[in-house]
């Protein structure tokens, strides 16, 4: 059996030795995290080769890297991926070159908000190399020839991931998921791996007395989620809940994030078992942007899927940057959300076939007049808008303006199910009507959306 106290230095131990390694969206690092995590739990192990279609979008050539720096002219090492994997713009394409300072300039990414750590930024869709660094060594960058080397790969592979089941009393089942996509960072992605992998050893431990069965998934994200729905797409009327985990080890307090849906068994589930802890905690509605409840939230696939962290993603200073490192979490809040979780199965457990919440969008009449209603034409995870060309290229952080254009884009997507008009979603939003409106006419000029 567990031992209870431990599971908070357990899973902190456990973090310790995945968090060296670079991980991205496919490759070697995360087959490596997938091998280490099948030493805690016998997960069965996926590979997706290159150029899979999944539902509206294409697994991606399959990325490694072994070196990557900057030496100035004197060759000393001003930039060593070896120090920091983060350094490394995610997904780079392989250069070896000497810049001169003003050549460098643009592939140099820093997150002048935050000037003293490297931020995380990726490029998976749109072909890029770069560096990120602190925004204060960036300033003090002499004006003078660099040596840029970047020793990558990215050619047709495969995209990995792992799921491990553990079959209860009933077919319906549970599912955890966690993503395994990000290089050395702790509280984002890594504490729900950790966090998810303690759990499956508690269920395996219950020895399928429990009702449910129960699916953990250990998947890249966005990416993942959508292709792994797009697989299963014919087994999951067995889902019954979920929840994704993520930013679980900081010393912020619990954040549950409700379903799209927003008053399933799961919501009230798990904010009954917050409102009895007496802890601080904190509960949003579903927003259409975060981790992978959107797709399994997205109107075509509509699961019941929460979202369970402390702090929650974007809202930390430390979140995508070198901060996000092993002394910002701690095995005591590590613990506390494995307890929580503890609590929220056996509370569903006890409540398994009992529920009496049946469908909760109810059918909306709407004035033809004054209130537009559209239909997302590709209501199956989100569309693709990067090949589309109406999303940033680079991943991590974008600006305030592209941010509620983005925000608008996905808004419209998530709740434009037939069941909420366009002022239904500037009030859910917060988002002007305005915006709400020429976001809606990009959308239907891609035939992502039409007027009903
Ligand atoms: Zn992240």
């Amino acid at each position: 059996m567990l031992n209870e106290k431990n599971s908070g230095e357990m899973m902190y131990k456990f973090i310790q030795k995945l968090f060296p390694i670079c991980r991205s969206i496919t490759g070697n690092g995360t087959r490596k995290t997938l091998e280490i995590i099948s030493k805690e739990i016998s997960i069965q192990t996926f590979e997706i080769p290159t150029n899979t279609q999944v539902f509206d979008w294409t697994i991606p050539n399959e990325w490694n890297i072994k070196d990557a720096y900057i030496k100035n002219q004197k060759g000393i090492k001003i930039i060593d991926f070896k120090n920091s994997n983060l350094h490394v713009l995610n997904y780079s394409t392989p250069i070896q070159k000497n810049l001169t300072l003003e050549e460098l300039k643009p592939h140099i990414f820093t997150d002048p908000d935050h000037p003293d750590v490297t931020p995380y930024r990726t490029s998976y869709y749109h072909e890029n190399w770069g560096f990120c660094m602190p925004h204060n060594d960036f300033l003090n960058l002499k004006d003078e020839m660099y040596e840029v080397q970047i020793d990558s790969t990215l050619k047709k592979g495969s995209l990995s991931y792992g799921e491990f089941f553990v079959k209860g009393k009933s077919s319906e089942e549970i599912i955890f998921s966690c993503y395994i996509c990000h290089p050395s960072m702790c509280n984002d992605s890594l504490s729900g791996v950790a966090l998810a992998t303690q759990l499956a050893k508690y269920i395996q431990n219950l020895k399928n007395q429990t009702n449910y069965s129960y699916r953990f998934l250990f998947i890249p994200e966005t990416i993942g989620s959508i292709a792994w729905l797009s697989i299963n797409k014919n087994n999951l009327k067995k889902i019954k809940h979920g929840l994704v985990l993520t930013c679980v080890g900081d010393s912020g307090n619990i954040t549950y994030k409700k379903t799209r849906k927003n008053d399933t068994e799961i919501d009230n589930t798990v904010i009954d078992v917050l409102n009895n802890s007496s802890k601080k905690h904190k509960i949003v509605d579903f927003f259409p942007t975060g981790s992978d409840e959107r797709q399994f939230c997205s109107p075509g696939i509509n699961l019941e899927v929460g979202c369970f962290t402390r702090s929650i993603f974007g809202e930390f200073p430390e979140y995508h940057t070198s901060a996000d490192n092993l002394d910002f979490i701690k095995p005591e809040f590590l613990n506390d959300s494995f307890e929580m979780l503890k609590k929220i199965i056996e509370k569903l457990e006890s409540n398994h076939g009992k529920s009496t919440i049946k469908n909760n969008i109810k059918p909306k009449k709407f004035s033809k007049s004054t209130d537009q209603v559209y239909l997302n034409l590709s209501p199956h995870c989100e569309p693709q808008l990067g090949k589309r060309m109406i999303y940033h290229k680079t991943g991590g952080k974008i600006s305030e303006e592209v941010q509620i254009k983005e925000k608008a884009l996905v808004w419209l997507l998530s709740y434009s199910d037939g069941y909420h008009s366009i002022k239904d979603i500037s009030r859910l939003s917060e988002i002007n009507l305005e915006i709400l409106k020429n976001a809606a006419n990009i959308l239907e000029e891609k035939k992502l959306l039409k007027l009903i």
